[in-house]
C-alpha cells in the first residue's frame, strides 16, 4: 500500500535530539529553540518568532494577544481545519464563515468585505495548501477596517507571495510542523510569528504561565512574578532538536515535493478536458510548496468511487475537510454569512494523493498510472 503521507525524515533528527538530551537542559527555549526561532526570524523577518507545542496552541495564543472577548466576531473561511476556528470560540468569539473562492480555495474577498461588522476584530487568512490568499487586498482591506489580519499558515512553510514568505504578512501568523505538514518536529509543534511589535512582549508573558520570566531570564527585571494571563506554550527541547535538523533541509524538502508535485500535474493536466476534473491553480503571483496535489471530482459518488478505486489498487488517497459551518460545534458557534456555492462543492468533490519527502519515484509513477487506468481504462 503507498500510503497517503509519511513524516519527513532527514537525518540529523537523532543527532540533534542527542545533543539535546547530553546537554541536561530539555525543558523549552534551550539551544535548539533558540536556532529555529533564529531561523524564522530571519527568513520571515519578523519581530519575534515563537515555538509552540502545535499550530493550535499559536492560534490560542493570537486569540489571548488580541483580546477576544464574547460577542467579537472573527471572518474566517469554513474550508479549514477546526483548530482555526477554535482557538478564537475558546475566547467566546463568534466565528463568521465565508465562502471560498472556487480556484484558489481560499477565502474569497468579495464576501469578506461584506461580512465585517462594528463587531469584527479579525480576519483569518489560510494559505490552503500552501497556496498563498491575496495578501495585498486581505492587509488593505483589515486597514481599511482597523482589524487584525491574522495569518493561518500552517501549511505554508516555503511558499511566498509576490517573492515574500507567507506568514509575513499578517500581524501575527502561525506554521504548523505536525507529522502531516512538510516538516515536522517530532509529530506534533508550531510556530507564532510576531510581525506587529506591540505584541511582542505581551506574547512572551502569555506563553511563560502569565509571568515576566522571559524578561528575568535575559536580565531586564531583577525577578519574576505574574503579571497577566497566560498558559504553558513552550514545546520541549526534544521537539525543537528534531525541528533543527528539518529546518536546515527544507529546500531539500520542499524541491523533493515540488518535483512530485509537477510530475503529477504534467501527467494529468493535459487530461483535465476529457477526464472532467479540476486540478490546482496557481496564481502568477503565488509560489506555493506543494503541500498538497488534489484532482476534484464532478460529484461525490465519483469522487468516493474514485479513491475507493485507489484503495483497491494499493494506493491512499484521501478527501479533505468537511465544512465546518455544517458541523455540530460550527452551527453553534458561527455562522455562514451568504450563500454556500463552493465550500460544500469542494469538500464533496476533493481527493488529496499521496505526496511526502520520501516518496519513491516507482510509487509516483505507480500512482500516475492508476489514475490514469482509473479515468481509461475499462471500467
Ligand atoms: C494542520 C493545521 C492546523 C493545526 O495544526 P496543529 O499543529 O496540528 O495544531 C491548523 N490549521 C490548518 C489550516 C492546518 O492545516
Amino acid at each position: 500500500m503507498i500510503p497517503f503521507n509519511r513524516p519527513a525524515v532527514t537525518g540529523n533528527e537523532i543527532a540533534y535530539i542527542s545533543k539535546a538530551i547530553a546537554s541536561d537542559k530539555i525543558s523549552g527555549d534551550g539551544m535548539y529553540a533558540k536556532k529555529c526561532e533564529g531561523w524564522f526570524e530571519q527568513s520571515t523577518s519578523c519581530e519575534k518568532a515563537l515555538l509552540t507545542p502545535s499550530c493550535t496552541h499559536a492560534l490560542e495564543m493570537m486569540a489571548l494577544l488580541i483580546d477576544i472577548s464574547p460577542g467579537d466576531e472573527v471572518i474566517i473561511p469554513s474550508y479549514t481545519f477546526v483548530s482555526t476556528a477554535n482557538a478564537f470560540v475558546l475566547r467566546g468569539a463568534k466565528i463568521i464563515f465565508v465562502d471560498v473562492d472556487p480556484h484558489t480555495l481560499n477565502l474569497d474577498i468579495r464576501h469578506l468585505e461584506k461580512a465585517i461588522t462594528k463587531k469584527t476584530k479579525a480576519i483569518v487568512a489560510v494559505h490552503y495548501a500552501g497556496l498563498s490568499c491575496n495578501m495585498n487586498k486581505l492587509a488593505m482591506i483589515a486597514d481599511e477596517h482597523g482589524i487584525y489580519l491574522l495569518e493561518d499558515a500552517a501549511q505554508a512553510i516555503g511558499s511566498y507571495y509576490r517573492s515574500k514568505p507567507l506568514g509575513s504578512f499578517g500581524h501575527l501568523a502561525a506554521y504548523s510542523f505536525h507529522e502531516t505538514k512538510n516538516i515536522t518536529s517530532g509529530g506534533e509543534g508550531g510556530v507564532l510569528i510576531i510581525n506587529d511589535a506591540s505584541l511582542k512582549s505581551r506574547a512572551e508573558i502569555i506563553r511563560e504561565k502569565g509571568t515576566n520570566r522571559s524578561q528575568y531570564l535575559r536580565g531586564d527585571v531583577g525577578k519574576y512574578t505574574w503579571v497577566d494571563i497566560g498558559s504553558s506554550y513552550l514545546p520541549c527541547e526534544l521537539q525543537s532538536a528534531y525541528l533543527w535538523g528539518q529546518l536546515q533541509k527544507l529546500d531539500a524538502i520542499t524541491a523533493k515535493r515540488m518535483s512530485i508535485w509537477n510530475s503529477y500535474d504534467r501527467a494529468f493536466r493535459p487530461e483535465k478536458k476529457r477526464w472532467n476534473v479540476i486540478l490546482p491553480e496557481v496564481p502568477s503571483e503565488c509560489k506555493h510548496n506543494a503541500h498538497i496535489y488534489f484532482i476534484r471530482l464532478s460529484c461525490k459518488e465519483l469522487r468516493d468511487d474514485f479513491i475507493n478505486f485507489l484503495d483497491v489498487v494499493g494506493i491512499c488517497a484521501v478527501f479533505h475537510y468537511v465544512p465546518l459551518h455544517s458541523s455540530i460545534a460550527g452551527r453553534k458557534y458561527g455562522s455562514f454569512w451568504g450563500e454556500d456555492i463552493n465550500t460544500t462543492n469542494i469538500s464533496d468533490t476533493l481527493v488529496r494523493l499521496p505526496l511526502f519527502y520520501n516518496m519513491r519515484q516507482q510509487d509516483v509513477e505507480k500512482v500516475i498510472s492508476r489514475v490514469r487506468l482509473y479515468f481509461d481504462g475499462s471500467r
